[in-house]
Order: structure tokens, then sequence, then C-alpha cells
């Protein structure tokens, strides 16, 4: 698959305020999450994608007074990549001497709602890695805004996973993570009821997990219950609605 790109015109990006510095190559890519609080609503409106995107950009210019954006690229859960500065210019997000050695990569997830990365965003940031390696001279390298710099970014779940040489989503290079089952990309809740298969599977692997519900197919009442109670004892957000983060920790203890 190619890359989905949003340019900088599909998103409404402000020109930047100064001129670029310019890269030919890096050692490579690093990749950061917002540091913030994600609406996990993000996952079923892009547009909402677009308008998390435009708001970091203000931050960037008008908070931190950067010219532009301060990362290169930017991968939603859509397995969508947009531009940020893009390749073959210097980003500005990975901390003081530290741009010119690798691009800024981020990630849509933050330190709380939306924490775990969609697999759709772990292939948009492998698209964006790709796409900086074949038109910005990106080295082989991926590492985290953490490695070199004092921060928590990109995240534990991001970082871990960066740690574990960024694997591609299904196929099947994970060896830490052999029985994952891959988050289905919709956010299960109720009202009103909703079927499918994969309420299926949740609601089986709830049961596994020793909880007490009928597996059905049907996301209702009962399994909104339930899952409350699953998410209280995970000490995640208890709002009854599954999505990455609930589905990761339920699919994580395999
Ligand atoms: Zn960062
Ligand atoms: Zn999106």
């Amino acid at each position: 698959m190619s890359i989905d790109l949003v340019t900088r015109r599909d998103w409404g990006a402000r020109s930047p305020k100064g001129s670029y510095s310019t890269l030919s190559s890096t050692r490579g890519v690093k990749v950061h999450y917002t540091g913030g609080r994600v609406d996990p609503a993000i996952v079923n409106d892009h547009a909402k994608c677009v308008t998390l995107v435009r708001q970091i950009q203000n931050s960037h210019m008008d908070g931190n007074g950067w010219i532009d954006i301060g990362y290169s690229m930017v991968a939603c859960p859509h397995r969508k990549v947009f531009v940020g500065r893009g390749p073959n210019r210097l980003p500005a997000a990975n901390g003081p001497g530290l741009n010119s050695g690798h691009y800024a990569v981020l990630g849509l997830v933050g330190s709380s709602g939306l924490t775990q990365p969609p697999d759709g965003m772990l292939h948009g940031i492998l698209d964006a890695i790709e796409y900086l390696r074949a038109n910005g001279g990106a080295g082989r390298e991926i590492k985290g805004h953490r490695d070199g710099f004092a921060t928590e970014c990109p995240g534990e779940p991001l970082y871990a996973w960066v740690r574990r040489g960024a694997p591609r989503p299904g196929s099947g290079q994970d060896p830490a993570d052999p029985d994952a089952v891959p988050w289905p990309g919709r956010l299960l809740s109720y009202p009103p009821i909703m079927r499918g298969d994969d309420v299926r599977t949740w609601q089986k692997r709830l049961v596994e997990l020793g909880y007490e519900l009928d597996v059905d197919g049907a996301y209702g009442p009962q399994t909104r219950n339930v899952t409350r109670a699953f998410q209280r004892d995970q000490g995640i957000t208890v709002d009854g609605i599954v999505g990455p983060e609930s589905w990761g920790a339920a699919f994580a203890k395999r």
C-alpha cells in the first residue's frame, strides 16, 4: 500500500513564519506522541485528526514561537500521514541540537485518553518513515524522542513498539506479542446496541478473563456494565466504551 498523504493544503496548514533550514540526510527518525490528552473519539472521525494537527501547529507557532509545526510528519489512526515540515527540512521537535540527526514523526496518541496506538497509526508511522527514507535521505535508525533527551515522549506503548524494532502490525514479526488480536478499529459502546464479530471477540475475551456475561455478539447494557467493571479493575478510563486502551489492556494479558 502506498502512503496516504494529507498535504498541507488538505489540512489547512498555516504558512511558515520564516524559511526552513534544509537537510540532505539524517541518521533516521525519532517517534513522538502529543504529550497531552488525545480525545479517543478521533479514531471514529478523521475530521478530528485534522483539527488536532491544526491545534498542534498553532501551539508550536504561537506558543513555542517556532516558524511552523515542529514535526516532519504526523500519523493518525486512519493510516493517513500529514505533511508537517516534510522531508529535507530541519524539524524542531527533537530538542536543541538533536534536530539535524533525525526527522520527527508524531503519532496522534497522548499521555491520557487515546494512549494505545491503533494498528493504522503504526502503519502510518512506518509509511512516513519509508517516505522520509525515499524522499529525504533518512537513515535506518528508528528511535524515540526520549532517546538522548529527558522526556516521557513518545509514551510507554509507542516506545515499547519502537524498542521491539517498530514491526509492521500483522507481519508476524512481533515476537513479544504473538497472540495479540488487533483492535477492530471502531469504538464499541451502548446505546444503541452494536452487533458484530468484534463484539463477540470482546465478550469472549472478558469471559476468558473471568467476567460473567453472555457471548452473543450484541453490545448492550450487560456488556457495557461488565466492560465498566473491567476498566475499573484495570485502572483505566471507566466509560463503558471499548477503544484501543481497553482492547489493548484485555488482549495484552494473553
Ligand atoms: Zn516528542
Ligand atoms: Zn485520521
